[in-house]
């Protein structure tokens, strides 16, 4: 007998859990088996006993959390099906971040795919989304709200260069996400012909090296000194948006405060926060993105795991597919645009 596609994967207080496959999907507690989608900390978080994932994910894991992150680890090799239990499983890539999956699951004849986070824009940083035909499709929807339009990055970086252009006097302080983000801003940098060097925060350096070790063109980058930082007149310095309020950004001369996120699409949010260029770039599916993946995987079923679920959900509805909401609030905590 075919079993139900809630019976492959429940929703558990540690996560999704797949009983026929005997693991959890992003869990977030520390669990037996862990498969984990990708490296923002709301996704993986270190104690589990065995962990799958891409090997890039597992390569972040140890840089965030140690080496003992984990008891054991099995490298998921993309496009390749593994046996677990009594279900095949496979990874393919999101597009979200370096090392980022999606995960599929089958089991007699029923396809289950959990995105985890995921965006169909250009990424010089990471593999494109692959669209994996399936039953269930499983979406984050953190921007699933009609008025989230992303632009065109290469828009918001030029917004960008042209800022230190009018003004070269000004240092500009990019707040942007440590994984990931700040790495797609330096290679956008990079593409649109930004050749000086660009600086460093102290808490990007150790992924920014990993993005460097992995062949991706990033460029020079210099980890400020608390001398520098007068001498820093027309140059950008990428930092956590957290560091944009504190001491830290205060020395630079006549700084710029912008952001890099899906965010900055809501001016109030940008005003709130004092950022004075707000950048529109987001690792995350913007509205129509969410639909176009949806109708493109052909699904006829829809769960929504976080984000802006009730409009999509309703999308759904009005579109003759079967959707629920599942409100995991584990996500979206830290070092994640849902922050
Ligand atoms: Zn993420
Ligand atoms: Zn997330």
């Amino acid at each position: 007998m075919a079993l139900r596609a809630t019976d492959i994967l429940t929703q558990t207080s540690d996560g999704l859990y797949c009983p026929p496959g005997g693991f959890h999907i992003d869990p977030f507690r520390p669990v037996e088996r862990a498969l984990v989608t990708h490296g923002h900390a709301d996704h993986a978080r270190s104690g589990h006993t065995h962990v799958m994932a891409t090997k890039q994910t597992l390569q972040i894991m140890a840089l965030r959390y140690g080496e003992e992150f984990a008891h054991s680890t099995q490298e998921a090799v993309l496009g390749e099906t593994t046996r677990i239990g009594d279900v095949d499983v496979r990874f393919a890539p999101a597009g979200h971040v370096l090392g980022s999956a999606q995960i599929v699951i089958e089991t007699g004849g029923t396809r289950l795919v959990v995105s985890g986070d995921y965006k169909r824009a250009a990424d010089p940083t990471c593999l494109p989304f692959e669209v994996v035909p399936c039953d269930v499709f499983i979406t984050e929807a953190t921007f699933g709200l009609p008025v989230f339009r992303h632009p065109d990055t290469r828009d918001e970086v030029r917004k960008l260069i042209a800022s230190i252009a009018l003004f070269p006097d000004r240092a500009h302080l990019v707040g942007a996400y440590a994984l990931g983000k700040a790495q797609r801003m330096m290679a956008l940098l990079r593409e649109e012909g930004y050749e000086r060097p660009i600086y460093l925060h102290g808490a990007m350096e150790k992924l920014t090296a990993f993005y460097r070790d992995q062949g991706l063109a990033i460029g020079e980058t210099i980890k400020v000194a608390a001398s520098d930082r007068a001498a820093l007149k027309g140059e950008i310095i990428i930092c956590p948006p957290s560091a944009m309020q504190d001491i830290w950004s205060r020395k630079f001369p006549d700084p710029v405060a912008c952001f890099a996120s899906g965010w900055m699409r809501v001016r109030a949010r940008a005003r709130q926060k004092g950022v004075e260029l707000p950048l529109v770039v987001s690792d995350h599916a913007d509205w129509d993105d969410l639909l176009r993946t949806i109708r493109e995987t052909g699904a006829g079923e829809i769960w929504v795991t976080h984000g802006e679920a009730d409009a999509l959900v309703h999308w759904c509805g009005t579109n003759g597919i079967a959707a629920r909401p599942l409100h995991m609030l584990g996500y979206g905590d830290e070092g994640d645009e849902a922050a």
